[in-house]
């Protein structure tokens, strides 16, 4: 059996960076402190937790003083930056600069008075620091029908968070535009996510079985399942190596391993040993 792994796949340029930073600090210190998970992946945050890395949350903000905290590469919203400086930290800063540039982008517009609509998941991180730099006034919504309010001539900006799936994204725009609603539509989609939906479109239709490694949190890792199942209908999404099934492999003479932006090729490469075992 062929067993490729996706050349695009594995961390992208804003985790590298976060993890980067991660490891430098604890290399000459005992323990850091990071603002949530700092990548949707088990191993590496174990790794990471090994070295002394320590998650917090928002609420932990209200008592840790003069210690180190990084800021993971979501993004946070300005009032994390000021409760964290209040009681003498340090910022270790790993914001994405894509991310950070949306976020600079919609204070802007918001303060130019525009109407903000964020197409994206409310729970995410990524969009919950954007709109926490514009009082939380901005409607966020993950389907065009939560919008069905809007009316011929309403007046709005829009923006996606950086990992949903293009396409769909379109797809609102368009709708929005056929129901008379003016949008001013901002491309806020990340280009090196963007790059590997393209290219995973063409790797889904190279091999018979794909499998698809991503955190059970991963957003884009959701997404890059979503888009390989609609190609190749023999797509499977795996945390870890032990999800494989023995059965996704019968009669079949070629796998493509892909995974999400948060997933090491560490462990893209544990899942290729482990189906050429299992085969
Ligand atoms: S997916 Fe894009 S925006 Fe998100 S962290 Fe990676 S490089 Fe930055």
């Amino acid at each position: 059996m062929k067993i490729t792994i996706d050349k695009n796949a594995g961390f992208c340029f804003g985790v590298t960076k976060a993890i980067e930073l991660a490891n430098d600090y604890l290399k000459n210190n005992n323990s850091l402190y990071c603002l949530g998970e700092l990548v949707h992946n088990e191993e590496e945050m174990n790794k990471l937790k090994q070295s002394g890395l320590k998650i917090i949350s928002y609420n932990d903000l209200d008592v840790i003083n003069s210690s180190a905290i990084l800021f993971r590469a979501h993004g946070e919203p300005n009032a994390a930056y000021t409760k964290a400086k209040l009681l003498n930290n340090t910022i270790i800063d790993s914001t994405c600069p894509i991310v950070k540039q949306l976020q600079k982008k919609v204070v802007a517009a918001y303060n130019a008075g525009e109407k903000i609509f964020i197409y994206g998941k409310k729970t995410h991180p990524e969009v919950i620091g954007i709109i926490g730099n514009i009082n939380d006034d901005a409607v966020v919504f993950d389907d065009v029908n939560e919008l069905n309010y809007l009316h011929e001539s309403d007046k709005i900006t829009l923006y996606s968070q950086t990992t949903m799936q293009p396409d769909k994204y379109q797809d609102v725009i368009k709708q929005l535009k056929d129901r008379g609603v003016i949008v001013n539509a901002i491309d806020s989609i990340c280009s090196s996510f963007n790059r590997r939906l393209i290219e995973l479109k063409d790797f889904c239709t190279r091999y018979d079985v794909i499998i698809i490694v991503a955190g059970k949190s991963s957003s884009n890792g959701k997404s890059l399942y979503s888009i390989s199942k609609s190609i190749n209908h023999h797509s499977y999404i795996v945390s870890s190596e032990e999800e494989l099934q023995p059965e996704w492999f019968k009669g079949c003479n070629t796998v493509g391993i892909s995974g999400a932006t948060s997933t090491p090729l560490s462990l893209l490469k544990r899942v290729e040993r482990a189906i050429k075992k299992l085969v």
